[in-house]
């Protein structure tokens, strides 16, 4: 059981607002707490999404790179085609990375 911080009242910790006096909770407290265990927010899935965001980061500089050397060489398949998709995946899950950081 928890006590709801309003009345000081017993309520369910499932409680998202007070049965007694309707006190509704702030996002940070008791259910966000319980959903934000586990691997998704230990230490090493921080590691795991710096590294991702410096692989996606190393990977589209490197994929504009190659586009570069490939249209001065040529190969305007992989210039035009290959290269800035998989750049543009490269930068996509980048955002993806940045946008649940921001969600911390
Ligand atoms: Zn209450």
């Amino acid at each position: 059981m928890a006590f709801c911080p309003e009345c000081k009242k017993e309520m369910p910790t499932t409680a998202i607002v007070c049965p007694h006096c309707g006190y509704d909770f702030p996002a940070s407290s008791l259910s966000k707490k319980s959903a934000r265990t586990g691997f998704a927010y230990s230490p090493l899935a921080d590691a795991a999404l710096i590294v991702g965001m410096l692989a996606a980061t190393a990977g589209a500089a490197l994929m504009g790179y190659l586009s570069l050397i490939a249209l001065f060489s040529g190969n305007l398949r992989f210039a035009l085609v290959d290269g800035p998709i998989t750049c543009l995946i490269l930068l996509s899950s980048l955002v993806v990375f940045l946008r649940v950081q921001q969600a911390d």
